[in-house]
């Protein structure tokens, strides 16, 4: 907004505001009011005019303009920190229905927003754009499709006298009537259309686009309707074929919901639902099988919806739900049972069928101000859904302060995904010089449904903020510990959370799963972080004596990035510490990188501990590595993290043939 601020740019005005009104969103006039109110910039059906212009139009938009400036004086008037303003921010527009010669215009003035944080207004006033859409025969023309309007026209002033026709009239800012919109009604008693003018303001103000939405507030008329308005009102809201609402209903609803939202602070849910492969059933059976499904899809899809949804047939083979937000959990039961729902065998009259949906979610924000927004999100959501091969539900991620609601999310996902045993592990090879495999380290996995593949990076530290590392943990250790009895030759190393080695009672549990799975605990290591050790623990330390008693072992995961003396490392029951990836790619990169795994090398051997560098991915590491007398390596190098299967053939044929060195280098 910086252009349109203290130092005005005509070509940036031209390019910006000219060109971008008129020729994507079809406005035939824009001018631009300083914070005087005096024009400074002017567009007309395209080109560039002299600002002076605005003359012509000046009594007309004399009163939206005070209406916007009083507007913005009582916005400034309260301090609003960067951090909130964008999501507070909310449009200071007003529009009006004109005549101005022949045409039909709807005018609004906007106030120009500063993009707080960024380039703040200097000065009390911002500049105030003002567009003119006209309601032309194209307008009129798309709008009378997008709302099933037949034959949808304007005249000029109150013409409503045209007979089996339906009207709206359109009033100017001085209440005159200015325009008609007629229309033949399909159905008797569609013409009283009129008695919800507002509503159909609203639609028209959609239909205006771009961000530039006008809300008028529809009167609470359908208590004084009778039974023919009533049907009226259906018919202009409902889709005909399924009988649920349209789309029309749909984005009245939403502007409603975002209403209530910055009155109360209430949120709402849309779902984006889209039937994958439908139109398949359509080009093979035709029309008839099509909408016999799309019925009995409405159908349930509107079962599952209570009386505070909005349930909307929102095209072809979409649907669309938006319903209170009542927290993440429940957004997600939802989505399940939808989908659900709709994957059930239909019995059609062509046989028996089945379709699967993808879903896009998207949960409003507090104080959202933009109805159409969430829709949006819902839309792109599913999207991603459908490019990633359909048949997925994808919630609206934004990467900024999503980031709150993200993990609410994925907290309760991966709560759910625990208890269904949704986790899966792989194995990194840990190789000796030789190439001989020695161990695994076993890897937990967790690609959930609709989110997609989430790193363990990610997922178990919020396991253990959430407290479902217990459980977690416990997956963990019972499908590695099946899995390690399959290779009765090898180690197999687990990694142990901090969280847990501190609770009490970790090692009697462990030791005795171990035993359950009847795998020998002299092939066990456990992997713990040098962080874990920080603090000296009392619990940790004698659990690690516990463990260590049983006839397990225990291994520094992550060695050099903590802060343990050496004084406190030989204290410790420890047997084994494996270099950080970080040393093994300072080798290379970093002055003394070298110097400093050679130290602790021979820290390992000064302590009679065994040492293992990680994340090894090119030979020069390797023989580096090999030269400071490092002889275990685990990495790209030497084998990614692969399935319990790959693991057994890889053993089988190592046992053939003496190599495995291609082991998983297409999968990790
Ligand atoms: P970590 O214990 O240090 O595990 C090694 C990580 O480095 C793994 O990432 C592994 O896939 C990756 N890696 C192995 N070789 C290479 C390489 O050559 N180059 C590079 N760039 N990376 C390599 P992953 O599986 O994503 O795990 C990340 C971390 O998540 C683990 O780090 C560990 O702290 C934690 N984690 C993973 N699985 C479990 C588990 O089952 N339980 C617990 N408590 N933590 C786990
Ligand atoms: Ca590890
Ligand atoms: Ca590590």
């Amino acid at each position: 907004m910086r252009n349109l601020d203290n130092s005005f740019d005509p070509t940036w005005a031209h390019n910006n505001i000219g060109q971008f009104f008129s020729i994507t969103y079809g406005f035939q006039f824009a001018y631009v009011l300083d914070a005087a109110n005096a024009p400074i910039y002017a567009m007309h059906d395209g080109q560039d005019e002299a600002p002076s212009s605005f003359e012509n139009i000046r009594a007309l938009t004399s009163k939206l303009v005070k209406n916007v400036r009083s507007r913005e004086a009582a916005k400034s008037s309260t301090f609003i920190p960067a951090a909130v303003a964008s999501n507070l921010q909310t449009r200071v527009q007003e529009t009006v229905a004109a005549r101005i010669g022949d045409r039909f215009f709807y005018v609004t003035a906007s106030l120009v927003q500063p993009d707080f944080g960024t380039a703040r207004i200097a000065g009390a006033a911002a500049p105030i754009l003002i567009t003119g859409h006209e309601l032309d025969a194209d307008f009129v023309k798309n709008f009378a499709t997008r709302y099933m309007l037949n034959g949808a026209h304007v005249h000029k002033f109150d013409a409503k006298n045209e007979p089996g026709e339906a009207h709206i009239v359109i009033h100017d800012g001085a209440d005159r009537a200015i325009a008609t919109l007629g229309w033949s009604p399909q159905k008797p008693g569609e013409e009283l259309l009129d008695k919800i003018f507002p509503w159909a303001v609203l639609a028209f103000s959609i239909a205006l686009g771009g961000g530039l939405l006008l809300y008028v507030r529809a009167r609470d008329s359908q208590n004084t309707l009778g039974e023919t308005e009533r049907r009226a009102i259906f018919a202009a809201s409902h889709d005909k074929l399924t009988q649920l609402h349209n789309r029309a209903h749909l984005e009245l609803s939403l502007a409603r919901l975002t209403d209530r939202g910055q009155q109360t602070g209430s949120r709402f849910v849309v779902y984006a639902i889209d039937l994958d492969r439908f139109t398949n059933l359509n080009e093979v059976y035709g029309f008839e099988a099509g909408n016999e499904l799309l019925k009995e899809m409405a159908k349930r899809i509107s079962s599952l919806c209570s009386a505070d949804d909005i349930c909307v047939r929102h095209g072809g083979d979409s649907f669309v739900v938006s319903r209170p937000f009542k927290g993440h959990r429940q957004v997600i039961d939802f989505a399940d049972r939808l989908s659900d729902a709709i994957r059930q065998p239909v019995a059609l009259r062509i046989g028996v069928r089945s379709v699967d949906v993808s879903i896009g979610i998207a949960v409003s924000e507090v104080g959202g101000s933009d109805p159409l927004e969430y829709l949006r999100r819902a839309e792109l959501a599913l999207n991603q859904a459908k490019r990633d091969g359909r048949g997925r539900s994808y919630v609206f991620d934004e990467k900024i302060d999503e980031e709150l609601r993200r993990r609410d999310l994925l907290v309760e996902a991966l709560r759910a995904d625990i208890a269904d045993g949704r986790l899966t592990m792989v194995y990194q090879p840990q190789v000796d010089r030789a190439d001989k495999i020695t161990g695994v380290e076993a890897l937990a996995r967790w690609n959930h449904r609709w989110l997609g593949p989430i790193s363990p990076a990610e997922f178990i530290p919020l396991a253990e903020s959430a407290g479902l590392i217990g459980n977690l943990g416990r997956l963990i250790y019972e499908r590695a510990l099946r899995d390690a009895r399959r290779w009765p030759d090898i180690e197999i190393a687990l990694n142990v959370s901090a969280i847990e080695i501190r609770s009490p009672g970790f090692a009697e549990r462990f030791i005795s799963l171990v035993r359950d799975y009847d795998v020998d605990p002299s092939r066990v290591e456990i992997e713990i972080t040098e962080g874990a050790l920080l603090n000296q623990n009392r619990v940790t330390i004698e659990t690690l004596h516990e463990l260590r008693n049983a006839g397990l072992r225990i291994a520094l995961d992550d060695f050099g990035t903590g802060y343990s003396s050496l004084n406190y490392l030989r204290q410790l029951p420890v047997d084994k510490l494996k270099i950080d990836r970080s040393f093994v790619v300072g080798m290379n990169t970093n002055k003394g990188g070298e110097a400093l795994v050679g130290a602790i090398v021979g820290l390992a051997r000064a302590l009679e501990l065994s040492v293992i560098a990680e994340g090894v991915e090119t030979e020069e590491e390797r023989s580096q590595l090999l030269k400071l007398g490092c002889y275990n390596f685990q990495g790209y190098l030497t084998g990614r993290p692969v399935s319990a299967d790959e693991i057994s053939k890889c053993l089988a044929k190592r046992a053939e043939t003496g190599s495995f060195r291609q082991l998983g280098q297409q999968s990790s």
